[in-house]
């Protein structure tokens, strides 16, 4: 008989399962169950994928480590300082939001990773850069006041997009968490400062580059999108990404790589590399929430983000 588990072990298994999953770790296997290693997961709390801690933002700017080997942003990782850290910079796991139990165990269905993904439309036509503004606000008028799929239904603001019509570099997340949805612009909380951090140590600032998610609505609890409610607003993620027309973009984390690539695939065999992307280039890296939590994979991201700036031929910022 399949044995049962308390909320708690749920609960811990759960949040390892999305954990392992946003490493790009998918197939999973069973092997008899280890009693000491269950009760380990009862005691850890590992926050949701994908998204940062609600409420933490008078914390200090999550740092970034800049190319001159400096960290940027108000304080080193504690990783960095040798410490263990898989909660963010200065938060004990308890500081994250959690769920009501209800919520979470009706989550479950959510992990299977094998949904369908739609396949991405054909790429439209280009857009002229001084055009690009209002071709971007017809797609937003087009989404209007969205009832397509369940995600509006807990929605505050819908986030559309934050930036440069015209960027030579455009970002893609996963789904817009609390502050962006109180704020309807994507990434102002915790993570979005350290993907602040990130586009200043590649010498860019946030209005030269365009951002996005793959849903617009945020998803209950910042769980992952599920394939109806990603497949439903992907589409006008392709329409944004057509008119912008990036020439280098970066998919933060697995929801945004497996949306725009069109299949799930692990994110350590896509990063690393430039793929070809509806004429752009596109590179796979960590979400910056993930960072968050673990600081030690800031280097692997950032190693990315100098392939982004390699095609982009941009020299990091001189140090100082
Ligand atoms: N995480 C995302 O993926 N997108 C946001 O806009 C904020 C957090």
């Amino acid at each position: 008989m399949a044995p049962t588990f308390d909320q708690a072990t749920r609960e811990a298994l759960l949040a390892r399962v999305r954990f392992y999953r946003d490493l790009g770790l998918t197939e999973f296997y069973r092997r008899p169950v280890d009693p000491a290693l269950l009760a380990k997961l009862e005691a850890e709390s590992i926050p949701p994928q994908g998204h940062e801690p609600d409420s933490a933002q008078n914390l200090g700017a999550p740092s970034f480590r800049h190319p001159s080997g400096e960290w940027v942003g108000d304080h080193e990782p504690q990783a960095a300082r040798g410490q263990q850290d898989l909660g963010a910079p200065g938060l004990d796991s308890a500081t994250w939001e959690t769920k009501p139990h209800s919520a979470q165990s009706q989550e479950d269905p959510a992990i299977p990773p094998r949904k369908p993904i739609t396949a991405p439309p054909q790429v439209a036509a280009a857009v002229p850069v001084a055009d690009r503004a209002a071709a971007l606000e017809i797609i937003r008028e087009e989404i209007g006041d969205c009832t397509r799929c369940p995600l509006h239904k807990g929605r505050n603001k819908l986030v559309f997009g934050d930036g440069n019509p015209a960027a030579r570099l455009m970002f893609v997340g996963e789904g817009p968490g609390a502050d962006e949805d109180a704020q309807g612009i994507p990434f102002v909380g915790r993570a979005g400062q350290l993907l602040n951090n990130m586009i200043a140590a590649m010498g860019l600032t946030r209005e030269e580059v365009y951002i996005a998610n793959v849903v617009k609505c945020r998803p209950p609890g910042n769980r992952t999108p599920e394939p109806e409610e990603g497949n439903t607003c992907s589409p006008f993620l392709f329409r944004q990404i057509d008119v912008v027309r990036p020439q280098v973009l970066v998919a933060l984390g697995a929801t945004a790589a497996t949306y725009l690539l069109g299949a799930r695939q692990p994110l350590a065999g896509l990063r690393g590399r430039v793929h070809a992307f509806r004429g752009s280039r596109l590179i796979v890296t960590y979400h910056p929430a993930y960072l968050l939590r673990d600081p030690r994979q800031k280097k692997e991201a950032w190693a990315d983000l100098q392939i982004a700036m390699r095609e982009l031929g941009l020299k990091p910022p001189a140090k100082g």
